[in-house]
């Protein structure tokens, strides 16, 4: 009976895996959470009262079947739980760590609502496939029959990982193309090791290489290859080239001011043990510097923290709303302030001091009335700007589109006013026949489990462009 081993939930509290203590884990780049033991997890998922309509499943942006998987797990058949998680989700051990849970799937539970604390679904459901992993249960794609058509996907990220997968499966030939010398995208080059430690990435890629996928890595597609150069090798392409034109802010190219992408990008270098020269020189590296950030989304929060480990002086986040109105997850505010980071709310920079950075002039701000999106708009407080001492800058204010037609010299393929490229909603078709595109790029900058449904949406869709091309071709 289900129900015995379920609905735990006004006996069992909510107990998330343990979380490293603040002085230990901010000298490292290790994760901060540890894994559930097995009967831990059994425990915490059997708290879930497997409601008939369930919305944690219906605000995954995968529709996972989330309260199966949680049964399975209470009654101990975790290869079942695998095998039922994996089917909806390509990487479900990297979503379990990285989705933003409060505000999708947990933060729809019902037990949360009636109280009791939300089950812990993300945690379950990285305990599944770790475990998969760690008992062999997580095998190369093998395809039953091999096709010939061939798809291009340019983009090794998540978006284009999920679809090569997708892809592969059905004995596609797939090659994917990245500028990177490593595939992952954002989730190796991006996110900092506390959230997603690299071996967990790498595990990833080399299933999908054992699979048959190929890999075109340091290929700059629009200098090291042109696209009509993959469009006419392949029966398809798929773009999936994120978003990576850094906000800036007018006059912040002092020595000192670093972007956040650059920084970011160093510093998981540095944990695959790479040789990078710009942080080996310092510019890159917080080690007894002042450290200013600026933003409010979780890149200025992964900045902040990375800025911890690497033994800044002192790390200050500077952001013009308040903490009930900012972007970036609360969850990470809270590890932020635990590891030493200090926010500075209702802040914003007004100009930077010294030919090499030597500190922030800041603006106080209020907040005034709503603007036409309904957000209460930040004023200036007049005379209350002070000095802030700092020795690096980090400027994280978000991602736009690079101009693609542009860069690539392709006519015809439609961008949308924000620079993001047009492809219809469910099948991530584009302007361009036989060119699908998917993830950030199209969306604008998102998640990575919104790039995986978009991956797998976009696979879905050129498998049926693929067999109506042989249809075409065989009449
Ligand atoms: C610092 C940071 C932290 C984040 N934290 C989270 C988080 O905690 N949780 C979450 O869900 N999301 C997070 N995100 C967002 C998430 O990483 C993205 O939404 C997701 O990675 C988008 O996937 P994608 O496949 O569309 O693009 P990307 O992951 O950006 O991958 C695109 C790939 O395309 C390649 N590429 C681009 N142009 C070319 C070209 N011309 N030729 C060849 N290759 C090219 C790039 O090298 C890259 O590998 C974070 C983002 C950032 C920046
Ligand atoms: S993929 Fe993300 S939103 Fe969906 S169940 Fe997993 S953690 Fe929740």
């Amino acid at each position: 009976m289900a129900g015995q081993k379920m609905l735990k939930f006004t006996t069992v509290d909510r107990d998330m895996p343990e979380k490293r203590v603040p002085n230990l884990r901010k000298q490292d780049f290790n994760e901060i959470y540890a894994e559930y033991a097995r009967d831990k997890a059994a425990e915490q998922a059997s708290r879930c009262s497997q409601c008939g309509v369930p919305y944690c499943q219906s605000h995954c942006p995968l529709h996972n079947n989330i309260p199966d998987w949680l049964r399975l797990t209470a009654e101990g058949r975790l290869q079942e739980a695998y095998e039922i998680s994996q089917a909806t989700n390509t990487f479900p051990e990297i979503c379990g760590r990285i989705c933003p849970q409060d505000r999708l799937c947990e933060g729809n539970c019902v037990i949360e609502q009636s109280g009791h604390g939300t089950v812990t679904i993300g945690s379950v459901e990285k305990y599944i496939t770790d475990t998969a992993f760690e008992e062999g249960w997580v095998k190369p794609i093998s395809p039953s029959v091999e096709r010939a058509e061939s798809v291009g996907i340019i983009g090794a990220g998540p978006g284009g990982l999920a679809a090569a997968d997708r892809l592969r499966r059905e004995g596609v030939q797939v090659t994917v193309y990245d500028r990177y010398d490593r595939g992952g995208g954002l989730l190796t080059y991006g996110i900092p090791g506390f959230k997603l430690e690299k071996d967990t990435v790498m595990q990833r890629m080399q299933q999908l290489e054992d699979g048959g996928v190929q890999f075109v890595l340091n290929c700059n597609v629009g200098e090291d290859l042109s696209f009509d150069a993959i469009r006419g090798k392949h029966d398809a392409v798929l773009i999936a080239t994120g978003v990576y034109k850094s906000r800036d802010l007018p006059d912040a190219d002092a020595d000192g001011i670093v972007r956040a992408i650059d920084y970011l990008t160093a510093s998981n270098r540095k944990s695959f043990g790479d040789d990078v020269e710009e942080f080996d020189s310092g510019e890159l590296n917080a080690v007894g510097k002042r450290v200013v950030v600026i933003g409010g989304g979780d890149t200025a929060m992964d900045c902040v923290r990375t800025a911890i480990r690497q033994g800044a002086e002192s790390v200050k986040c500077l952001y013009r709303r308040d903490r009930a109105n900012m972007p970036g997850s609360q969850r990470e505010v809270a590890n932020a302030e635990e590891e030493g980071v200090e926010f500075v709310w209702l802040s914003a920079p007004a100009r930077f001091e010294g030919d090499a950075v030597t500190g922030v002039t800041v603006q106080k701000m209020r907040l005034g009335q709503p603007d036409a999106t309904g957000r209460q708009a930040p004023e200036v407080i007049q005379g209350a700007d002070y000095l802030e001492g700092a020795d690096l800058v980090i400027k994280a204010l978000g991602f736009e589109p690079e101009d693609l037609p542009a860069l690539w010299g392709v006519e015809g393929l439609e961008v949308t006013r924000w620079g993001t490229i047009k492809a219809e909603f469910t099948t991530g078709q584009t302007s361009l026949e036989g060119v699908f595109a998917a993830g950030d790029i199209v969306r604008g900058a998102s998640l990575v489990v919104w790039a995986i449904k978009d991956g797998r949406d976009c696979a879905d869709a050129i498998l049926d462009y693929l067999s109506s091309a042989n249809a075409v071709a065989a009449e």
